[in-house]
């Protein structure tokens, strides 16, 4: 072959395979997606022993409840940037325990917020502290909670405030700050998700009074999963179809407890473990909704795990030197 038509031919296939290349790139590219057509979507963060958990609304608008632990701050940060998160619509701190705070500066400081939402209980803590100069120095408007407060993140979807109740709860077996959580209701024409912080069965009690038709398709279980709490008549009144619980990989607060997974096993259609499933996605599109674990299941979801505290009749209530949760 004479070499210049050589040059031609080989000249030809590699223009073969680049436009070859080039045709599979253009077929295969993603269609952008256009707003709105996201579906509304829940992560139950994997914070180890704390609770993290951001809504995103098919428009994009972004709402995060409770920030982990402290050591928990980078990995919320970096779920919020893998979600496109830019701007933060609400934030909620359900109570002040570390374990729903201690990543929250981290998280204040790394994307602009609109609102947030406190449930105004004094915790005397240098985590608190903090946390609240920072809220005043980036001059973040700054609400209390209160049962009756709505806040629509777009048209039909609506984060409902359901306690705390006035008066506070005083009494309890178990911990103050706990028992007086925010407790939200997220409502999207036929779904509903109830996030219950760490509320306790006085909180429970107080919401079957207060909310006779209260129902949630799915229950972010109170309290990591602690025997104080989801009740055996506030879950018979909720029907909830899938329970998420937010907790660490080997805790010793004995969360979840043996007993809540049996009570929840009598209602739920299934259970979902941050310690099991690493990250949880609920994902909501008209009238139906799908979960997405990082890892997959084990038959250990139903084995509560022993407290390895001591026993006080609360296992909120830690051995000395070791913060509550
Ligand atoms: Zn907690
Ligand atoms: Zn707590």
């Amino acid at each position: 072959m004479h070499p210049s038509r050589r040059h031609l031919l080989l000249f030809a296939a590699i223009v073969a395979i680049l436009g070859g290349a080039f045709l599979y790139a253009v077929w295969r590219a993603p269609e952008p997606i256009p707003p709105g057509s996201r579906p509304l979507e829940i992560h139950v963060l994997d914070v180890g022993q704390g609770d993290s958990l951001l809504i995103i609304s098919p428009m994009g608008k972004a709402v995060l409840i409770d920030a982990g632990p402290p050591e928990a701050g980078d990995t919320v940060v970096s779920a919020l940037r893998r979600e496109g998160v830019h701007e933060l619509s609400l934030v909620v701190a359900t109570h002040p325990h570390a374990d729903h705070i201690g990543g929250m500066v981290d998280v204040l400081e790394a994307f602009p917020v609109k609102l947030f939402l406190d449930s105004g209980q004094v915790h005397p803590t240098r985590t608190v502290a903090r946390m609240l100069e920072t809220i005043r120095e980036k001059g973040i408007a700054f609400l209390i909670a209160e049962a009756g407060q709505e806040f629509e993140l777009e048209e039909g979807i609506t984060l409902h405030v359901l306690a705390p109740m006035k008066p506070p709860i005083t009494h309890t077996r178990g911990d103050v700050l706990n028992a007086n959580s925010i407790v939200l209701l997220l409502t999207d024409g036929s779904f509903s998700m109830l996030f219950t912080g760490d509320s306790e069965r006085e909180t429970e009690r107080r919401l079957l009074q207060a909310y006779p038709s209260l129902s949630a398709q799915v229950l972010k279980v109170a309290h990591h999963g602690s025997r104080y709490a989801t009740q055996q008549s506030f879950l018979e009144r909720l029907r909830p179809e899938i329970a998420v619980i937010s907790c660490g990989a080997g805790n010793r607060y004995g969360h979840p407890a043996q007993q809540t997974l049996d009570r929840l096993r009598a209602v739920v259609r299934a259970i979902y473990r941050t310690d099991i499933h690493g990250e949880i996605t609920i994902s909501v599109t008209r009238g139906s909704y799908w979960i997405e674990t990082e890892y997959p299941t084990s038959p250990d979801v139903w084995v509560g795990r022993p407290s390895g505290l001591r026993s006080t009749g609360d296992q909120s209530v830690a051995v000395p030197g070791r913060a509550r949760r």
